[in-house]
């Protein structure tokens, strides 16, 4: 705990507007907190349950500082605000996590080069900066491979999986600007963990998530993950070390390939709360937006047990017969509806999600899949 925790009656500033900061923002207003956000976009699903909305673009640094002099301390939901913004909010107020974190995971070459060196384990990659590149990063890597941009990639987004060297060269092009080149990873799953981290150096962390996906995006999350106990506790502990050395206070995810022969991967940094972990509203005491409040505020972060539950989210696909019959989600009593207040339902969005608990993961998600079912149309039945 810090010296001079905030207290409830504190305000709480956050940059982004997205869901989760809105999930963040109810958690802060049961706590008893205000909580304002900054974003570019006016009614944004957070600014539109928050106390106050500051609509500006991030390189406004004038109403950043203005933003960080009304509030306590200062977190954030979205990781590609501009490091630029942190430093001029850091002038007024505790930002939490701080530029370290934000600035090693927007760029996925910067995120692998910090993991590789301090012995953290990844898929092998190489950096692609122009078309010469490509052909000696992929005699090395093999085929098939992976070639992403180094920024502001989330959901699948500018990435595309290579097999021979003419599609690399042609996707190379379309994807734009500088790029990193991974090797394909066959893995038998995709975890992550949720970690929170005060100031104080206490860290604890959420059960281990299982994540699959559906064309990129994240689709079903349950948790506990079926995976060993040593499989967790490394999940766990790598997750500790990567918060520790970038210094995080905050919650914090990172996700993992698990591979066949039993290797953890880590495949990304998320210096934020992460879908993986919405399931923790409803299966322990203390949700991963309670953490982030806890952590940045300098409250104790002691998480209670957590059950089995899952997520499975609900995109804007959804919408395209028609709005969702929202009854039948509504009469099913082990299952939560999380709507995100976006007006425009566009493919690919995330809307909201549904949550179930139950005696097990695998129960949870089918109570979950099944009320997504119920909802009707083609996307949900999963075609
Ligand atoms: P990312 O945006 O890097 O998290 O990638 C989105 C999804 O693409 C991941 O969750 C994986 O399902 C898949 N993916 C990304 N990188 C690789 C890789 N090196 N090997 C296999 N699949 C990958």
């Amino acid at each position: 705990m810090t010296a001079r925790p905030i207290l409830p009656g504190g305000t709480l500033g956050i940059f982004g507007g997205g869901q989760l900061g809105r999930m963040l923002v109810l958690v802060a207003k049961r706590l008893g907190y205000r909580a304002e956000v900054f974003s570019p976009d006016a009614g944004s699903p957070a600014g539109s349950v928050a106390d106050a909305e500051h609509v500006f673009p991030y390189t406004d640094l004038g109403a950043v500082a203005a933003f960080a002099r009304r509030v306590h301390v200062v977190t954030l939901e979205f990781e590609n605000v501009p490091v630029t913004a942190l430093e001029a909010a850091a002038i007024y107020a505790p930002v939490r996590p701080g530029w370290q974190a934000l600035y090693t995971a927007q760029n996925r070459l910067r995120e692998k080069t910090f993991l590789t060196k301090h012995g953290l384990p990844t898929a092998a990659f190489r950096p692609v900066r122009s078309a010469a590149d490509l052909e000696p990063a992929l005699q090395e890597l093999g085929f098939p491979a992976v070639l992403k941009t180094v920024g502001f990639g989330y959901d699948g987004k500018g990435q595309r999986v290579v097999r021979t060297l003419a599609e690399a060269q042609a996707a190379l092009p379309e994807l734009g600007g500088e790029c990193i080149l991974e090797a394909f990873v066959d893995f038998a799953a995709e975890l992550s963990v949720v970690g929170a981290r005060g100031d104080d150096g206490t860290f604890m962390h959420f059960a281990v998530a299982e994540n699959r996906h559906r064309k990129h995006i994240l689709d079903v999350s349950l948790a506990p993950a079926d995976v060993s106990v040593p499989v967790a506790e490394r999940a766990a502990s790598l997750t500790r070390t990567v918060m520790e050395t970038l210094g995080v206070v905050g919650v914090f995810c990172v996700e993992f390939f698990l591979t066949r022969d039993g290797t953890l991967l880590v495949n990304e940094l998320a210096p934020r709360p992460h879908n993986s972990g919405h399931l923790t509203i409803e299966a322990c005491g203390v949700s991963q937006f309670e953490a982030q409040l806890r952590a940045v505020c300098g409250l104790p972060l002691a998480l209670p047990p957590q059950r089995p539950a899952a997520t499975v989210n609900l995109l804007g696909d959804l919408w395209g017969e028609g709005t969702p019959n929202w009854t039948v989600v509504l009469a099913e009593p082990a299952v939560t509806l999380h709507l995100y207040g976006k007006a425009e339902a566009r493919p690919g969005r995330k809307m909201g999600h549904l949550t179930a608990v139950a005696e097990t993961p695998r129960a949870a998600a089918e109570l979950a899949l099944s009320a997504r079912r119920a909802l009707g149309g083609a996307w949900a039945r999963g075609e």
